[in-house]
């Protein structure tokens, strides 16, 4: 149960396994390298129900949960209960997104922007990427109409003040972005990177705001 998750609401939040990328930087290393643990989905709805009175919305998050195939099935009944949805999302499955949309049944879309575009694949731990998923992701939200927010944690092995400008013509014209602050602790996937001084994530947000309504820093 969550007040952080999902901005005025308090939520149950789910975790989902496993992901398509391996960010250095993640703090769910162990959904993402694939965790035999989970908690049955009959438990969770029991948990859901008991909970109702208390809980406005629930969180798929992950891992990726755009890689669970039944992910369409599980919103609708969870939606069916009367609760909001936000999905989180890293924006390698724009079919799923814009048929969740199509099908209004999310209410909230938070996108990870990991990097400009010639660092992304590095920044989420792969050689490779399909950045044209990405972008079809980025364009998808900010024309279906849904309340969405693109989000970055700032690592500063990662990033530096060059990457921005590249970054933000990425999401030329997006409503709202998110640069947040990297803890280091157990459950990364690499240990021992660091955050960015507040100082310097003032910087990148102000030149993301040339491209950006608004940009703000979370978590400093
Ligand atoms: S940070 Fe997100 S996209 Fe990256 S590995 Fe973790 S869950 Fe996957």
């Amino acid at each position: 149960m969550s007040l952080l998750d999902y901005e005025d609401r308090v939520s149950c939040v789910l975790f989902a396994k496993p992901c398509n990328f391996r960010c250095p930087f993640c703090h769910n290393g162990d959904l993402v390298l694939q965790s035999q643990h989970f908690i049955p989905w009959a438990e969770i709805i029991d948990y859901l129900k008991k909970r109702g009175g208390l809980i406005d919305a629930v969180v798929f998050t992950g891992g990726e949960p755009t890689m669970m195939p039944d992910l369409k099935e599980k919103i609708i009944e969870v939606r069916n209960m009367g609760f909001e949805i936000k999905l989180d999302t890293n924006g390698t499955n724009p079919e799923v997104v814009k048929d969740l949309i199509d099908s209004k049944l999310i209410d909230y879309v938070a996108m990870d922007i990991k990097n400009e575009p010639k660092l992304y694949a590095g920044t989420c731990g792969k050689d490779a990427i399909a950045l044209d998923k990405i972008k079809e992701t980025i364009n998808l939200l900010m024309n279906s109409g849904i309340d969405y927010e693109f989000r970055t944690t700032l690592v500063k092995e990662f990033h530096e003040n060059t990457n921005f400008n590249e970054m933000g013509i990425m999401i030329e014209g997006a409503r709202k972005l998110y640069l947040q602050k990297f803890v280091d602790r157990d459950g990364c996937i690499v240990r021992g990177l660091n955050e960015v001084s507040q100082e310097k994530a003032e910087e990148y947000a102000e030149i993301l705001r040339a491209h950006v309504k608004q940009v703000e820093l979370r978590g400093y």
